[in-house]
């Protein structure tokens, strides 16, 4: 969708749900590819909320997040913490007060791998035919995120795109099945 056009809220409830139906539908692929049921068929629901989706639909522009949007105009946009408040699989769920300071815990790694395909995902939506296998580990790199997440949270994301990108999507998903086995209390 262009910049700089008006939509009607009618297009913009449209547009934004199918974004979001897309975004899902291919979370819920690569989830299902790495053995995660329960994540995939959950993942984001939370945006069906009344909180987070009159929200998006206000927003709704069509080429960038409605949170990007929102948060030039007021700093901050609640819709945003309202999701990551709730969704295990951002990295900004997992902080709190420990030893007297606001600090990253590490992610359990069903979550961590519930971020990768979040990751996955957006950059197949956003880039459309640009997109290669290595964009993903390209957009991790390139921001400072990274820099705020536990240590291992980061390396294992890393690890896991850098996989995907140098070996293909196939490999990388049948080496995190084989590990998820091997977890405590994965479902
Ligand atoms: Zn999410």
């Amino acid at each position: 969708m262009a910049k700089n056009v008006s939509l009607s809220t009618l297009q913009k409830v449209s547009g934004h749900f199918k974004t979001v139906m897309e975004h899902r539908r291919e979370v819920r692929r690569c989830c299902f590819a790495c053995g995660l049921y329960y994540q995939g068929l959950t993942h984001d629901l939370s945006k069906y909320s009344v909180q987070e989706f009159s929200e998006s639909v206000k927003y709704f522009q069509g080429w960038r997040s409605p949170y990007d949007a929102e948060r030039e105009l007021y700093g901050y946009a609640p819709g945003w913490l309202h999701h990551k408040g709730r969704n295990r699989h951002h990295w900004e769920y997992w902080y709190d007060m420990q030893k007297g300071a606001y600090r990253p815990i590490k992610m359990p790694y069903r979550y961590l791998v519930e971020s990768c395909c979040d990751r996955i995902a957006a950059s197949k939506v956003y880039l459309k035919e640009k997109y290669t296998p290595a964009s993903p580990l390209e957009y991790f790199l390139s921001r400072p995120a990274r820099n705020y997440m536990h240590p291992e949270t980061a390396a294992g994301i890393e690890e896991i795109l850098r996989d995907v990108a140098e070996n293909g999507e196939e490999a990388a998903f049948a080496r995190i099945r084989e590990k998820l086995k091997k977890q405590p209390g994965h479902r």
